[in-house]
């Protein structure tokens, strides 16, 4: 089941946003699928950019992506 809800910011995703193209998708390494709502998405376009996830499924990515040791 994917959330309906923006981890960011808790906004519920409706079917009209839905029908819409306001909001960015993020794919999960499980399969999910997590919304982000056009709000956050905006303010974390740097972030897209930059190829860094935007949010866990639950909460926001940590500011800094941690990097694991070679
Ligand atoms: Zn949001």
């Amino acid at each position: 089941m994917n959330r309906t809800a923006c981890p960011l910011c808790a906004l519920e995703r409706t079917p009209a946003d839905a029908a819409g193209l306001a909001w960015s998708s993020q794919h999960e390494p499980d399969g999910s699928i997590t919304w982000i709502c056009p709000t956050c998405t905006r303010a974390q376009l740097w972030r897209i950019e930059a190829l860094l996830a935007i949010a866990t499924p639950t909460a926001p990515a940590a500011p800094v992506p941690a990097r694991r040791a070679a």
